[in-house]
């Protein structure tokens, strides 16, 4: 292996590693992917939002989207356990500068593979199969490399600069101890794809289908993967799962009867993988800069999916990281406080969603208010597609954070008793 040290180290070959390769490649700057995996490989998050079609374009992707046949995701569909539904299109609300109605729903292993080959194809150096073991620093603690475990050997990699694009694995976070436990999110899932399942014979056939359950922030995702296969995922508290003291799969289909409409949809439901678990996925880091390096994607923050948020802030944050990059390299300026700016934007961006998330949780019946309102569904709508970065306002977010304070203000609303514990202060 040849490395270079004037080139960024990317740790993680997912798509926001592949995503910020692209970028730099195409801005000119020498980087390297260090992916522990082999891929094709498992993994979650398969719906993705209309916003991820902007960075498509941009880094030149969005014609192996297409060519590729990825099902095409034109809407959402929300469904209360009393048989109660409603959906949205994304063609209600076009965002400026996408031409398209629709976005993808994603078998990730071949999804991930794709983004990582385009990278590669742009000029990334992808190295395979070879996991970092640790960031390396110089004596002025700005880092400066990584340690690779490649076969039995350990080797260390130099570098002008370090991302870490690890995912949940969250490298670098873990070595620096930035790590802060969500203090209100603590979700576990439950997944496994299905074939057989009644996905219906409507125009929202493809949408992802919502599925509210009874239990504490209980809900089923429905997510098409193919023709044939679907994904269903069981959300709830982690308590939960852990009081039902049963295994996976009678937690699961205990939970899929809870829903009528779900439980009708999966009545001939096959399964054709294992149940697969996530857990602890609600973090943030201290900090997503510090000197000589960047945190981008969910190596940086985790934010709770139930909005499909979650490759969307992959991609714009590796957008964002690489154009701070692009002016360090400019500048010579690898400093914490000369990469602050990239920081505060995902921040502030990931924070809208976080708070529409607790919004959400807060009041169920919120969003479906919302949503169904004429002078608020198209910011609801523009939320839900990712509209969240360079926001300075978003009204819609104070109208509800008001709805909760008249709710909870008054003796008897309809909706008193629906509210929940969580602090939206
Ligand atoms: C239950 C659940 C449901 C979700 N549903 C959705 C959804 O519907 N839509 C959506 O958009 N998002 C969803 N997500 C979120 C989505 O999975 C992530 O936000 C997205 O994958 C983040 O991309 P990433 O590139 O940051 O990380 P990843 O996709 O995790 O990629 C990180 C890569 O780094 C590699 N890596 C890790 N450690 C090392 C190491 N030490 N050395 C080298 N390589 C390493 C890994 O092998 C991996 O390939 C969901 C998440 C969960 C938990």
């Amino acid at each position: 292996m040849n490395f270079a040290s004037n080139d960024v180290i990317i740790i993680g070959g997912g798509p926001a590693g592949s995503t910020l390769g692209s970028y730099l490649s195409m801005a000119g700057i020498g980087n390297m992917i260090f992916e522990g995996a082999n891929h094709p490989r498992p993994h979650v998050g398969e719906s993705l939002v209309t916003s991820t079609t902007r960075v498509f374009r941009e880094i030149g992707f969005l014609e192996t989207m297409e060519r590729e046949g990825f099902v095409r995701k034109y809407g959402a569909s929300w469904h209360a356990p009393g048989g109660r539904s409603f959906a949205i299109e994304f063609q209600e609300f076009p965002q400026e500068g996408i031409d398209q109605e629709y976005t993808y729903h994603v078998d990730r292993a071949k999804f991930d593979l794709l983004m990582l080959k385009h990278a590669e194809s742009l000029g990334s150096k992808v190295y395979q199969g070879v996991r970092v073991k640790q960031v390396l620093f110089d004596e002025n603690g700005f880092a400066n490399g990584v340690r690779v475990q490649v076969g039995g050997a350990e080797v260390d990699v130099p570098a002008r600069m370090v991302v870490d694009a690890s995912g949940r694995e969250t490298v670098l976070g873990r070595q620096l101890r930035l790590k802060k436990k969500d203090p209100i999110f603590n979700q576990y899932a439950v997944h496994a794809w299905f074939k057989n399942l009644d996905r219906g014979e409507g125009e929202d056939a493809d949408y992802i289908h919502i599925y509210f359950l009874p239990v504490e922030r209980g809900w089923v995702w429905q997510i098409p993967i193919t023709e044939e296969i679907t994904s269903v995922g069981v959300v709830a508290e982690k308590e939960i799962f852990k009081n039902a003291r049963t295994d996976v799969a009678e937690y699961f289909h205990h939970h899929v009867n809870l829903n009528p409409d779900l439980a009708h949809a999966m009545r001939n439901a096959v399964r054709c993988n294992d149940f697969k678990t996530e857990g602890d996925y609600s973090y943030s880091m201290e900090r997503f800069v510090g000197d000589g390096f960047m945190l981008v994607g969910d190596a940086a923050r985790f934010v709770d999916p139930i909005f499909s948020s979650g490759v969307s802030v992959a991609l714009y944050s590796a957008r964002f990281a690489a154009a701070q990059i692009a002016e360090a390299y400019a500048t010579g300026d690898f400093s914490q406080k000369a990469l602050m700016p990239y920081e505060e934007k995902l921040r502030n961006g990931v924070e809208i969603w976080y708070e529409f998330i607790r919004l959400y949780y807060k009041l169920l019946p919120l969003f479906t208010h919302f949503i169904q309102s004429k002078d608020y569904r198209f910011q609801v709508l523009e939320l839900l597609q990712g509209v969240v970065f360079d926001r300075k306002e978003v009204p819609v977010l104070q109208a509800m954070r008001d709805y909760v304070e008249k709710v909870e203000k008054s003796e008897n609303h309809l909706f008193k008793d629906r509210l929940t514990a969580i602090p939206i202060d």
